[in-house]
């Protein structure tokens, strides 16, 4: 008999802060696709942005926010690097790391898969991974299912789109929250919320958006 095939899912985002939605989503996820476990993945430098919160906080908010879910693990595969991090590495290394009995699944916000055709090495990230991307409440569902098409035609990339309604929840509303000293109660762990607050993260008001 053959060995049995793992699945991992890699939830690659930049978690500044991690809330409900990725929450929920890594859950759904997992059960619907029978998922052995899934791998959070803060990113470190990302190619093309400011980050608001510094690596040790991110990393620090997603291990408090998963810690209580047994299927869910932190990695620092990218916060522990200083230079700029690309998917196309990551999922290199944990394929290695994994073997060949394991299928690998990034999960994502839909709208970054849809910037898929300039991320570094397409063609052969296709071949390695199939793609989760997740949308919010009040996206607009045909426009993107047609980019996705288009994505999946000339790309043959296997990408499934999922609307998570708990994804109305977004990192840039709890920091804009946290700014004008609004509630974050419930639209993440509260351990995470309390880190928030503890470490006075997302009150300077310049960078907050
Ligand atoms: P982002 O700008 O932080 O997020 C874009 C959108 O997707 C936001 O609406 C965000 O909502 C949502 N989102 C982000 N991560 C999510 C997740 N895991 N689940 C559900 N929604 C999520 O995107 P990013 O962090 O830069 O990129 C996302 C992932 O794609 C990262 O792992 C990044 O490394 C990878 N990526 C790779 C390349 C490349 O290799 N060249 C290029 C672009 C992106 P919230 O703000 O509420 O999270």
């Amino acid at each position: 008999m053959g060995e049995r095939i793992t699945r991992i899912g890699l939830m690659g985002g930049t978690f500044d802060p991690i809330h409900n939605g990725h929450l929920v989503l890594a859950e759904q996820v997992r059960t619907r696709f029978q998922m052995d476990k899934i791998l959070f993945i803060p990113s470190g430098n990302p190619p093309h942005k400011e980050l608001v919160a510094s690596k040790e906080h991110r990393l620090k908010m997603t291990q408090l926010a998963i810690e209580d879910n047994p299927y869910f693990e932190l990695s620092t595969i990218e916060l522990d690097q200083d230079h700029k991090t690309y998917t196309i590495d990551t999922v290199r290394r944990l394929r290695k790391e994994y073997g060949d009995n394991t299928q690998v699944y990034f999960i994502t916000g839909a709208d970054a898969i849809i910037d898929l055709p300039t991320w570094k090495d397409v063609h052969e990230l296709v071949q390695l991974c199939s793609f989760i991307g997740s949308t919010r409440p009040g996206v607009n569902e045909k426009e993107l299912s047609e980019q996705i098409d288009a994505l999946v035609r000339d790309f043959k990339a296997d990408i499934t789109i999922t609307q998570v309604p708990a994804l109305a929840i977004s990192s840039t509303d709890i920091r804009r929250r946290v700014k004008y000293n609004l509630s974050i109660k419930y639209l993440l762990p509260a351990k995470t919320e309390a880190y928030i607050y503890e470490h006075e993260l997302y009150k300077d008001s310049r960078k907050v958006l």
